[in-house]
């Protein structure tokens, strides 16, 4: 299946210049969304992954199903203060300022394998974020899946210590 038929671009949005990915219309298409789904379970089998953990918002899309199709837990990533039990913090640079991201702190066990997923790599910021909670908590980033990469922005470089997948490259 060509997955790109399904994404659609959204110039100017949520800024001018900005040409966005709208993977809704991934999701909204049921054998597209099984289609993609089934590439990333197939790439969490072959690093052998024990726990799925995904940052807000579209992680949580893209991540769950592949931890209920393999049967293991997801762990989500969240902004600052939406997390209710003890947490640790990941700082990461945005265009103007920082931003915060959170894991709760048992939310992954020292040596487990952790496959972290997201729906599109840009800069890499949040990924890189997301591996650093992961390994403070001891977890072995063994991959990092995508649906979308958009390789101008050479997110790939900031995780070259990291196996990546991802499914469509613009
Ligand atoms: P990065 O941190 O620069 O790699 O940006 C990736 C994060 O921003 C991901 O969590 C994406 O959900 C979001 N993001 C950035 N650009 C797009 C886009 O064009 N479409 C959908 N999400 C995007």
């Amino acid at each position: 299946m060509d997955l790109k038929q399904y994404v659609t671009t959204v110039e100017d949005w949520p800024k001018p210049g900005i040409s966005f990915k709208d993977i809704t219309s991934i999701m909204d298409n049921g054998e597209a969304y099984k289609y993609a789904t089934d590439q990333i379970v197939e790439y969490a089998k072959k690093v052998n992954a024990e726990v799925i953990v995904g940052p807000e918002a579209r992680g949580f899309i893209t991540g769950c199903p592949v931890a209920y199709a393999l049967g293991v837990g997801f762990a989500p990533v969240r902004k600052e203060g939406k997390l209710p039990r003890e947490v640790i913090r990941a700082e990461y640079g945005l265009e103007y300022g920082k931003d915060v991201l959170t894991m709760h702190k048992d939310a992954v066990k020292p040596g487990q394998r952790v496959l972290i997923v997201d729906d599109l790599l840009a800069t890499g910021g949040t990924i890189d974020a997301t591996i650093r909670l992961v390994e403070e908590l001891g977890g072995l980033v063994v991959g990092c899946a995508f649906l979308i990469e958009l390789t101008y922005l050479e997110g790939r470089n900031k995780l070259e210590n990291y196996d990546i997948c991802t499914l469509m490259q613009y």
